[in-house]
């Protein structure tokens, strides 16, 4: 069964890891006994594996895809974007991915690296990507594509980028997993915006972990333009690392202090946020294990998400 049929079904629940750039950080994470293999135990429907921008990371990307597939204890999600690739060149990757056993893709334009203003390839979004995959592939892939319930950062308005994303589906995408949302009643205007749109496919929620400062305001503002609710921005004041969460060396006593509780307000509300999303009536809990096992293990089985099986 693929990922969309098992969410036409009941609810999905996955894991999303990135491509380590070190030895170290492969052995840690496909060694044997390594994250992976923890996460394994959680019996996850499937994981993915994210793709560097300009195909940086592809090497990697496909080891790590390679073992998930071998291992054959869950579905192998491959992320893929437009960034810097020819029609050409996405045609080889994909047969790539597809004679490695590869045969689920999440279809996207891709994150702009620092200072270009276009993918620099022959396709400039994931409509297109989709429209050639289709074309070129048939249904050898399970597409999945990116949903925004706030908005594109770039989306000229969200009623523009609903219609895009009703184009994806249009083109034959399967699934939407979305962008990292912690406003609850936007994202419950944009579930029914998309239904009265017509776009019907399941949907996949994207759930980042709040496990360190730093990361959670980096993830929110440095890309994505999120908003974040005033309980969110309360843990954030309330363990606020002097001078500021980015600095390598913080003059603040409390750091270690500051860190362990910021993480474990940071866990309850993640744990708070899925069961709201799970009360909107979403088709899967797409959760970003940031290469790590316990804190996330931890947030799955407190969110009752191992009983989804
Ligand atoms: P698109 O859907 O193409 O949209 C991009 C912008 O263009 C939007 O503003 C949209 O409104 C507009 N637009 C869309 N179609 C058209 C059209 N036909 N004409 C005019 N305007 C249009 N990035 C990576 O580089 N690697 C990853 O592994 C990765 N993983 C991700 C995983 C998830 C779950 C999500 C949600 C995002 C991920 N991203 C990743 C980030 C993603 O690539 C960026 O958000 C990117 O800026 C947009 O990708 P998209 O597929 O949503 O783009």
């Amino acid at each position: 069964m693929n990922v969309a049929e098992i969410m036409e079904n009941r609810s999905a629940f996955s894991f999303e890891v990135f491509p380590p750039k070190t030895d170290v950080g492969m052995e840690k994470l496909c060694g044997e006994g390594g994250v992976l293999d923890q996460l394994y135990t959680l019996n996850p429907d499937y994981i993915s594996c994210t793709y560097g921008a300009g195909g940086t990371n592809v090497g990697k990307n496909l080891e790590v895809l390679d073992k998930i597939v071998k291992d054959g204890k869950c579905v192998g999600v491959t992320h893929f974007t437009c960034i810097g690739n020819t029609k050409e060149g996405i045609k080889e990757q994909l047969n790539t991915y597809l004679e490695h056993g590869i045969n689920h893709m999440l279809a996207l334009r891709g994150d702009l690296p620092f200072g270009w203003t276009g993918t620099g390839g022959d396709l400039h979004y994931a409509t297109e990507l989709v429209k050639f995959v289709r074309q070129e592939f048939g249904d050898k892939f399970t597409i999945a594509v990116a949903g925004s319930p706030e908005g594109h950062i770039a989306c000229r308005s969200l009623e523009a980028d609903i219609a895009f994303l009703k184009q994806k589906q249009d083109n034959g995408a399967d699934y939407i997993m979305t962008q990292l949302c912690w406003d609850m009643d936007q994202f419950r205007y944009w579930l029914d915006a998309i239904r009265a749109a017509g776009i019907w496919l399941p949907v996949d929620v994207g759930i980042m972990p709040i496990l360190d400062q730093a990361a959670t305001i980096n993830m929110a503002l440095s890309r994505n333009g999120c908003v974040m609710p005033r309980e969110l921005c309360e843990i954030i004041s309330k363990n606020w690392i002097f001078p500021n969460p980015f600095e390598k060396e913080p003059f603040d006593a409390n750091v270690e202090g500051k860190k362990a509780s910021f993480k474990e307000a940071g866990i309850e509300y993640t744990i708070r946020q899925i069961d709201e999303y799970r009360a909107c009536g979403i088709n899967g809990i797409h959760l970003y294990a940031l290469n790590k096992y316990d804190d996330v293990a931890r947030i799955a089985k407190e969110a009752g998400l191992l009983d989804l099986i």
